[in-house]
């Protein structure tokens, strides 16, 4: 059987569905192939349950805390298997709205591996696209006008670190376990290690994290950081900084035991598991790419502003091309790529202008420069801070920790960038982003009445801080 399309996307995760969804607005006839489920990473292996057992976490620590709240709460216990079940549910829920939304865009699905056959002068059928069933149904072959490879990515591991999903677990694994273990030591203190970090914690398991660097979310502000480290530790996270784990010291048996080359020397770390965060990889092994021109780096696909690789009808977005590796991210790239192909002029990305967030508790969020880069870049600053102790809705909310800090150009006022920890600043993050992409400044920031008593008041008052004019502090 042979179909022809106008896109095909390889790839159903948030990157590729959405586009798939413009492309479908645009008059496309557009088809999916995905080898796993719709949604992908994103829905089923990531953000979505990650946050949803993030959540379950911070329910169970409010409520050994609700005596500060006056509301007494006896015998607090935690039922994991219905956590998973809450997690499992809402997943469930919002894939049937992905298979939704398909219909509604009469996109077709074709649930198997997708390969791109051509261009090539070996490919039977130039720009062709094998699909491969896990059940062993034949081959179906799909023709295709433009091709969208949003393939995603998986969890790094390193050499000696053989993930055997019993005691050395990734995020994947970890997000199935059946009950907690007591003890776990995370292997990098990225976004995910920090996160699962927290999560752990809350949930009451001892935490060890080992980073190799000398900061744990090395792509945040030092500030950020160090009080995300504080905080932290203050709920009981054992963190290594500068720790090089000796990956082929692992041993594995009743625990897990490695050994990790310390400032002072080697340790050895025991824990009853072992989670390795320490980055993901493209997906774009055996996908074909071999039968075209397409370039790699390090496995992730180069292209152009528009998303267009080597092959003009080729196109790839989110995690396979690497940089922000981030849901939001691969979806808008999707849509760039698409409107591309469409004609429709899209404006590129600007990467400098897009808010990264940590699901942890505290959360954190961030946009733009950090202190240390706008100094590198040669920017003369100005730095605003204000912390959430004078905010009197944190109070009210019973968490006033962290702090919100704004860099500005002293020169042009223009905001470089916008650093955030404490409650909630994940959705608060997006007022920082759209003061980016309208190229406010920290006075517009601050004549932008924020309401009283909110959280978002701390924005009014960092940028006023910028120039030493906060109110409350
Ligand atoms: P990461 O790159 O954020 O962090 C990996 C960490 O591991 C780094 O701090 C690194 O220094 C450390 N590391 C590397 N080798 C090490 C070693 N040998 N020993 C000790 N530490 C070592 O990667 P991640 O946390 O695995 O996340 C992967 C991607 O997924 C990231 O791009 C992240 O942005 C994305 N993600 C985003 C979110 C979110 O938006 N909230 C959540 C999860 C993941």
């Amino acid at each position: 059987m042979t179909k022809e399309y106008d896109l095909v996307v390889l790839g159903g995760g948030t990157g590729g569905y959405v586009a798939a969804i413009r492309a479908a607005q645009l008059g496309m006839q557009v088809a999916i192939v995905e080898a796993n489920k719709l949604g992908g990473t994103c829905l089923h292996r990531g953000c979505i349950p990650s946050k949803a057992l993030l959540r379950s976490a911070e329910v169970f620590k409010q409520s050994k805390e609700a005596k500060e709240f006056g509301v007494d709460v006896k015998d607090v216990t935690l039922n994991f298997s219905a956590v998973q079940k809450r997690k499992n549910g809402i997943v469930n829920t919002l894939h049937q709205g992905v298979q939704g939304l398909m219909k509604k865009g009469k996109i077709d699905v074709f649930e198997g591996f997708g390969r791109i056959l051509g261009p090539s002068i070996f490919s039977p059928m130039p720009g062709t696209i094998s699909i491969e069933y896990a059940n062993g149904d034949e081959n179906t072959m799909i023709v295709p006008k433009n091709v969208l490879i949003a393939t995603g990515s998986k969890p790094r591991t390193l050499p000696g670190l053989e993930i055997d999903g019993k005691y050395v677990l990734t995020s994947d694994e970890a997000l199935e376990m059946n009950e907690l273990p007591h003890s776990i030591i995370i292997v990098g203190g990225g976004v995910i290690g920090i996160e699962w970090a927290s999560m752990l914690a809350d949930f009451g398991v001892e935490v060890t994290v080992l980073e190799y660097l000398d900061q744990i979310l090395p792509t945040e502000d030092e500030a950020i950081a160090r009080e995300a480290k504080r905080l932290l530790k203050k709920k009981g996270v054992k963190i290594h900084t500068g720790a090089k784990v000796i990956s082929d010291s692992l041993k594995t048996g009743e625990t897990v035991e490695i050994k990790a080359e310390m400032k002072k020397g080697e340790k050895i770390f025991q824990a009853e598991k072992m989670l390795v965060s320490v980055g993901r990889e493209a997906n774009s092994d055996n996908i074909g790419l071999q039968n075209t021109d397409i370039q790699t780096e390090k496995g992730y696909i180069q292209t152009n502003e528009f998303y267009q690789t080597k092959e003009s009808h080729i196109y790839a977005i989110g995690d396979v091309i690497g940089g922000m590796q981030l849901a939001h991210v691969a979806s808008h790239e999707g849509i760039i790529a698409v409107e591309h192909m469409a004609n429709q002029n899209p404006t590129p990305l600007d990467y400098t202008k897009i808010a990264s967030c940590i699901y942890s508790n505290p959360e954190a969020a961030s946009v733009g420069l950090t202190e240390k880069q706008a100094l590198e870049q040669g920017y003369e600053i100005k730095v605003g801070k204000f912390s959430f102790k004078a905010i009197g809705k944190a109070l009210v909310h019973g968490d006033s920790d962290g702090f919100v800090k704004i860099i500005a150009d002293k020169k042009t006022e223009d905001i470089l960038g916008i650093h955030m920890i404490g409650p909630h600043v994940t959705d608060m993050i997006s007022e920082a982003g759209l003061a980016m992409v309208l190229d406010a400044t920290p006075w517009e920031i601050a004549g932008t009445v924020h309401p009283h008593p909110s959280l978002s008041e701390i924005m009014g008052e960092a940028a006023l801080a910028v120039d030493g004019n906060q109110i409350h502090g």
